[in-house]
């Protein structure tokens, strides 16, 4: 192992959409920043578990809430915007951009096949971080993120978390979406999949088929339903319908049954739906390689934004983010999912404080690990709502060493807005403008 300690401004561990807005944010603030994977590429949950729904960032009145990196990562979203068209994507499509934003900063360092395994203390500050992999080593840096989804990180510092709903722990259900090609929409009632009406219908269309197969006692899969969603060119369908029980992340043995159990279910779907005579030549182009698993730790913070907070519209004076999407909780048990909409006007502020972890001074969350409970965890859990997350957790942590800060809770709200609203992102509530560093002072 290299024994030399490697030092950056800020370091960042998780490259999902968290910790990859958390990147961009921090670096175009000319701080020097290590994003540190697991993986052998970056992208996450939204690449690698095939999420495909650009879910809801706009407020009743149609103006979106989430803009900023978002908007750079999910373009079309913003510019080709239709009520009828569903908003998708493609992951591959995702991953080049991310790559594209991230291979632009110079003073960004990406470490991928690299896992953080160690966090040491010092009164109550991460003094470095133990790496294993690619990049085996100790590293160090004033300021930490946890972009790892799970609260990986804040669980190695020894911070307090929670997990799964309050009542029994129980965790949402995970699923193995997988993609679909080469049918025949000329035989399907509304040929153009790209459109809700057209989508909806497919659904009901596909649904005996897979009735069928549940009442033979061919699938575990408790989903009383088909779930798919169109690529945005209309050719291939990602299917978001399997649902496997019991998966908890911080449980490697329940990962991998849950990977086992989530691919048998989307075989037999898949062979269910080759049934509908649109279907006969389909092909099963792949089952997401990684399992999708919408819950993990939620680490405590200085504020727990609750379902109260979401239903209520509630607004923050220290407001850094904000979130349109409904609840929406899998159920643990298999029943059927709990949607609940944001009322009007259709979003709620997310606060600085939730992305402060207590017990640690130069620490922030930058991923859906963020302090909430159960319930609201349901809701700012989508992509649009942690890429918001993360581009705030980012620009705070830039601001804390550019200013020389010893704690991030010493970052006024306001400084974050300023910077975030200069750079395009949605802010609510008084900006205070900051002199920000320039690439020779850097
Ligand atoms: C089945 C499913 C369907 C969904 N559908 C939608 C949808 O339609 N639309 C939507 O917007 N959202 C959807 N979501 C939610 C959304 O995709 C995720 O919540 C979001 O992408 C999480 O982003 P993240 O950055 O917090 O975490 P992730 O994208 O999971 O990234 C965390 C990264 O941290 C890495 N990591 C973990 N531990 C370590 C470590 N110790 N060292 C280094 N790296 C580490 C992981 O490998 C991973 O790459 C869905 C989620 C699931 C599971």
């Amino acid at each position: 192992m290299n024994k030399e300690i490697c030092k950056f401004d800020i370091i960042i561990a998780g490259a999902g959409v968290g910790g990859i807005s958390a990147a961009l944010a921090a670096a175009r603030l000319q701080q020097r920043v290590l994003l540190i994977e697991q993986a052998d590429e970056v992208g996450g949950t939204g690449v690698f578990s095939s999420v495909s729904l650009i879910c809801e960032f706009r407020d009743r009145g149609g103006r979106p809430i989430n803009s900023g990196i978002h908007r750079e990562l999910f373009p079309a979203a913003y510019t080709h915007y239709s009520e009828q068209v569903v908003p998708t994507y493609d992951e591959q499509q995702l991953k080049a951009n991310y790559n594209k934003l991230l291979g632009a900063e110079p003073l960004l360092t990406i470490w991928t096949g690299s896992a953080v395994v160690q966090a040491d203390m010092r009164d109550n500050r991460i003094a470095q971080l133990h790496i294993s992999g690619k990049h085996s080593g100790i590293v160090s840096a004033p300021v930490y993120l946890d972009a790892t989804a799970d609260g990986n990180l804040s669980a190695l510092a020894g911070l307090s978390y929670h997990l799964g709903r309050e009542s029994d722990g129980k965790l949402q259900s995970a699923t193995a979406t997988f993609k679909v090609s080469g049918f025949d929409r000329s035989l399907l009632q509304q040929p153009d999949i790209r459109l809700w009406s057209a989508i909806h219908s497919l659904r009901r269309e596909l649904l005996p088929f897979y009735q069928e197969l549940k009442e033979a006692g061919g699938t575990n899969n408790p989903r009383t339903g088909v779930t798919c969603f169109p690529y945005p060119d209309g050719e291939a369908l990602l299917f978001n319908s399997t649902s496997v029980l019991e998966v908890d992340p911080t449980k490697p043995e329940t990962v991998e049954r849950g990977i086992k159990e989530g691919s048998k279910q989307a075989e037999e779907l898949f062979a269910a739906i080759r049934q509908h005579p649109a279907f006969q030549h389909a092909r099963l182009d792949y089952i997401a390689p990684k399992l999708g698993i919408r819950e993990g730790r939620r680490i405590v913070g200085e504020y727990e934004l609750t379902a109260e907070d979401c239903l209520g519209t509630r607004h923050f004076e220290d407001m850094v983010a904000a979130c349109a999407y409904s609840l929406d909780i899998h159920d643990p048990e298999g029943g059927t999912t709990r949607l609940e909409r944001i009322p009007e006007p259709g979003y709620y502020h997310i606060p600085y404080r939730s992305l402060i972890p207590k017990g640690a001074g130069n620490l922030l969350l930058s991923s859906r690990c963020i302090s909430g409970t159960h319930e609201a965890h349901s809701s700012y859990r989508i992509m649009a709502s942690v890429s918001a997350i993360g581009e705030a957790a980012g620009t705070a942590a830039a601001l804390c060493v550019f200013q020389g800060l010893t704690d991030v809770r010493q970052v006024k709200p306001a400084h974050i807005r300023f910077i975030l609203q200069m750079r395009g992102q949605f802010v609510e509530g008084s900006v205070e403008r900051v002199s920000l560093p320039t690439a020779s002072s850097s």
